[in-house]
């Protein structure tokens, strides 16, 4: 059983659990977005095997008449082991789903490989799928220009893996300076499908910003347990505002990069586990 303390980052060990919480959220005006914990498996059976949990979650999600979408992680579905393992798990959930597919992005080496999957399904579902995209990274800019023309949704992220000097911003204000330069960008060139993936006031604030010069739609993201007021706000003030919901039994490590990365975090969970 997941303590309450990590039950504020991770919805459960159960995709009902998940869709619960769905539910929950849907009554604020917040929308879903399940992601079955897992990631970097070296052994075929465990890919295919969370390759089938998501199958059974789209499908029970149809039935419950559940309305949210998942995010998936390459390295779940097969990528640590080979591209064809990856591409033909995607491939057999993104076939499954009537809900929107996610595709997360992972460390530098898989990033060529993530976008050409997204490329593929983005034509041949005719955008019934989104990728998330690193501001960390000096190519963004390029695959933002790739991405501009594709059916599908884009999810700018900040970066979450430490990446090598020679290709990436380490410093947290250029990273911040490429988070805005990539967004004015998309709201130049894209006509929809943009996610700003961060929890961020500053890029909030300037998403609504360009959303204004531009009129181009979009859609704000944040992670179970972080700002959630300021989720249910955004939601009253009529933005589309998702949130990314973990959930399963390979909860620890995710609970535990949720604490390590900020100092408040850190307090709430010894404020919990003191009782004040
Ligand atoms: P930060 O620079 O961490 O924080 C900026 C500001 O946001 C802070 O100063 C504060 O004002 C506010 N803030 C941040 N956290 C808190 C908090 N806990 N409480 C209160 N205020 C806070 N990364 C990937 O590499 N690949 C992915 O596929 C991916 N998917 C993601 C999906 C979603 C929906 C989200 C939200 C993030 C995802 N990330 C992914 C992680 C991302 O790359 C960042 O590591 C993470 O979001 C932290 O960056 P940030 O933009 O929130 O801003």
């Amino acid at each position: 059983m997941i303590p309450p303390i990590a039950s504020n980052f991770v919805a459960g060990e159960t995709p009902e659990a998940a869709m619960d919480h769905v539910d929950d959220i849907n009554d604020r005006g917040v929308d879903g977005i399940l992601n079955l914990l897992g990631e970097h498996y070296d052994e075929r059976a465990n890919a295919d095997a969370d390759a089938d949990a998501y199958i059974d979650l789209v499908h029970d999600l149809a039935d419950r008449n559940t309305d949210a979408c998942i995010s998936i992680k390459p390295s779940q579905i097969g990528l640590s082991i080979s591209d064809d393992a990856f591409e033909e798990n995607l491939a057999r959930i993104v076939d499954a789903a009537d809900c929107f597919v996610w595709i997360d992005m992972e460390d530098h080496p898989t990033t060529d490989v993530t976008l050409d999957a997204f490329e593929r399904h983005a034509r041949e579902t005719e955008g019934n799928v989104g990728v998330c995209i690193q501001a960390n990274l000096k190519r963004t800019r390029d695959d933002l220009e790739r991405l501009a023309d594709l059916p599908g949704k884009v999810r700018l992220v900040k970066g979450a893996y430490d990446e090598p000097n020679d290709i990436a911003y380490k410093n947290k204000a250029r990273v911040d300076e490429a988070y805005e330069e990539y967004l004015t960008y998309m709201f130049e060139a894209f006509d929809d499908g943009i996610a700003v993936g961060s929890h961020d006031p500053q890029m909030i604030d300037l998403a609504t910003e360009l959303h204004d010069e531009h009129g181009t739609p979009f859609e704000i993201q944040m992670l179970m347990g972080v700002r959630e007021q300021a989720q249910f706000e955004l939601a009253a003030e009529d933005y589309d505002v998702y949130q990314y919901i973990p959930y399963g039994n390979k909860w620890f490590s995710y609970f535990y990069r949720r604490i390590r990365e900020r100092k408040g975090n850190a307090l709430f969970a010894l404020r919990a586990i003191i009782g004040r």
